[in-house]
């Protein structure tokens, strides 16, 4: 049966025949297809197409039953301007029919009344495509436009996940979003470019940056006057630059070398130096002095080693530093201020060793003149050996006083030394009508302290009689004048401090007091040194010297060194083999036991004594040769 036309053009009450679901109301609009705004997601506001969710892509909710009838469905694209409309079986959907059928379906001139009441079903398009809610919006653009060959669907069915409709998306929205992304990924292959060049660029600059260092390190490694060479952990030298490798013996510069840093030192240095990369495990940073072995005919060098742990690469770095001529230099000025010392001390030692030769040669006389009484004669010969005993001591203090000091340091007591300084100067501080107070005691009454200090006794004592010499002259004008020597010892340091009664130092001369060659003496008395190489000696023992005054009241020098006791193993040195140390003698040899004596002197007299007293006290069997 054929529809009337007015029966066509009748209103659709669609509320009865078109099945909408129920949306959230923005889904709801129905601007034409296309023209309605993208997603916020969609259109660049920072979050990407990736995100956008199927729901905001929804058009249009409108929808058809299967049954509806044409005409009606023809009514719902009048009112909503739709193109297509998604045709439901209950809430799944079966299909699409488009606006163009149904009007070729309603305009047909035999048939149109019929088609008009038939079901929609019946004209459904062959083509569309379902979408289920949470599906990746990448998957659906390429199932949708991604078909090379065929036809593009015309619409896209949103449904729940049940499969229930929730909207249609329309083809141009999705086109739309299609080139979005393409650009969106654009933007990103061009960023990423950019990123590309730029890291591409820092590579470059950073490649050159270390070019230039390399190039730069290598020049200042290879031609340095600073010896150096890398180690590894076990101290087996990896690579050493020219000047080291001049002084090395066996290794080539640059070149890999299997000796150890320590074998190429001196014997009786190598302990320090292993106790110093020993050192460096737990601090990162070590300086130290040694003697190295001469390579051919080269001499003998002394070197400063500073050892560095480079934390990056775990090796070792040792820069040496020949400071065998600064020595010298050293020594030479040391032996010059002695010889000032000599100068001014001439008169007074000239003085003392009259005062020990007079009761020699008086009671010499007497000794001879006295036939009868034996305990005279003892008398008389026992103060004929006192004398001379202190004739001898004078002698021999003078005599190792005037040796070129020697490089090496030993455990030493700093009070003892301080004690043989102070001996030595004994006569000097009488002449001067001074008095001397040493304090070499520690907290408990009377009981010395320890003071152990690892250093060259000779240097040290000569820093203590500069330092004694300069505190008389101050007070040679103070009506007062008292040395007064203290000594203190913790843990890490020991100090000794030298006080005196006398002028003071005024600020001016402060500032200047350790430069060499100053001195506010006159030229006969000063030669401006003997400060300059106490710091020089001080600094040469990791220790310091410090000085307060109040002028016209007096000064005081304090020294100060780092404690060395000896390790487990280490042989504690005498450090009295510098002046004022006793003479030894030789044990008497166990009963029945004789020794052999070969005794050699070109002075007959002294050949003489020598021999007798071996043979009287010694019982010994005694040859003799003059040289
Ligand atoms: P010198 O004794 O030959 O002058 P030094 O370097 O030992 O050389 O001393 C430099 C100067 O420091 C001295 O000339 C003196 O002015 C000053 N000085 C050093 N010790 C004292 C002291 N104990 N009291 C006052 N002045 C001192």
């Amino acid at each position: 049966m054929l529809l009337a036309p007015s029966e066509i053009e009748e209103p659709v009450d669609s509320t009865d025949e078109i099945d909408a679901p129920s949306e959230p109301s923005e889904s709801r609009e129905t601007a034409p297809l296309g023209q309605r705004p993208f997603p916020a997601a969609a259109a660049h506001t920072g979050t990407s197409i990736e995100q956008t969710s199927l729901r905001t892509l929804i058009e249009h909710t409108h929808s058809i039953s299967r049954e509806t009838p044409v005409g009606q469905a023809y009514r719902v694209f009048q009112t909503a301007h739709l193109e297509y409309l998604p045709v439901l079986d209950g809430t799944t959907p079966v299909g699409l029919c488009s606006r163009a059928q149904i009007g070729f379906l309603l305009g047909s001139q035999y048939g149109f009344a019929l088609y008009a009441k038939q079901p929609i079903e019946r004209h459904l398009l062959p083509s569309f495509l379902t979408v289920r809610e949470g599906e990746p919006i990448r998957q659906m653009l390429e199932l949708t436009l991604g078909r090379a060959g065929e036809e593009f669907h015309l619409d896209v069915v949103l449904t729940d996940k049940a499969g229930a409709f929730l909207g249609a998306i329309g083809l141009q929205k999705l086109v739309h979003l299609q080139s979005l992304l393409v650009r969106e990924q654009m933007e990103d292959v061009t960023r990423q470019r950019q990123e590309v060049t730029a890291t591409n660029r820092e590579l470059f600059r950073s490649v050159m940056e270390l070019r230039q260092s390399q190039a730069r390190y290598r020049i200042l490694f290879e031609h340095s006057t600073v010896g150096i060479a890398l180690l590894d952990i076990a101290g087996l030298i990896e690579t050493l630059n020219q000047t080291m490798a001049a002084w090395l013996a066996c290794c080539d510069a640059m070149g890999p070398c299997d000796q150890g840093l320590v074998e190429a030192f001196e014997e009786k240095a190598r302990p320090r130096l292993q106790a110093a990369l020993r050192c460096l495990e737990t601090k990162p940073e070590e300086t130290t002095e040694a003697w190295m072995l001469p390579r051919g005919n080269h001499p003998r060098r002394l070197l400063q080693i500073n050892l560095h742990v480079i934390e990056e690469t775990g090796q070792v770095c040792a820069c040496c530093v020949d400071v065998t001529q600064e020595r010298a230099l050293t020594r030479a000025e040391i032996q010059k201020q002695k010889q000032s010392f000599l100068d001014s001390l001439m008169g007074g030692i000239a003085h003392e060793l009259n005062n020990k030769i007079h009761p020699i040669l008086g009671f010499a006389d007497l000794l001879m003149e006295e036939e009868g009484d034996a305990a005279l004669r003892r008398h008389y010969a026992e103060t004929i050996f006192k004398s001379s005993t202190e004739c001898a001591q004078i002698v021999r203090q003078l005599l190792q006083f005037c040796q070129p000091t020697r490089e090496e340091k030993a455990q030493c007591d700093l009070g003892t030394l301080a004690q043989e300084a102070l001996s030595f100067l004994q006569f000097r501080i009488r002449n001067a009508k001074a008095t001397a107070h040493p304090n070499w005691t520690g907290l408990a009454p009377k009981a010395p302290l320890s003071a152990p200090v690892l250093a060259n006794a000779a240097q040290l004592k000569q820093v203590f009689i500069n330092l004694i010499m300069n505190a008389l002259d101050a007070m040679e004008p103070a009506p007062v004048r008292e040395l007064r020597l203290t000594l203190e010892a913790d843990e890490k340091e020991c100090r000794l401090r030298i006080a005196d009664t006398g002028t003071g130092i005024s600020p001016e001369v402060m500032d200047r007091i350790f430069d060499p060659f100053f001195t506010t003496k006159p030229q006969d008395k000063g030669t401006g040194l003997g400060l300059s190489i106490c710091q020089g000696i001080m600094k040469a023992h990791q220790g310091h010297l410090h000085v307060e005054t109040v002028l016209g009241e007096g000064t005081t020098f304090t020294l100060t060194l780092p404690r060395h006791e000896a390790e487990p193993g280490e042989e504690p040195k005498s450090c009295s083999a510098g002046f004022g140390s006793s003479p030894c003698c030789p044990d008497r040899p166990a009963e029945g036991r004789r020794l052999r004596a070969l005794v050699i002197d070109d002075e007959a007299f002294v050949g003489n004594f020598v021999q007798e007293v071996l043979k009287r006290k010694f019982a010994c069997l005694v040859e003799r040769a003059a040289d």
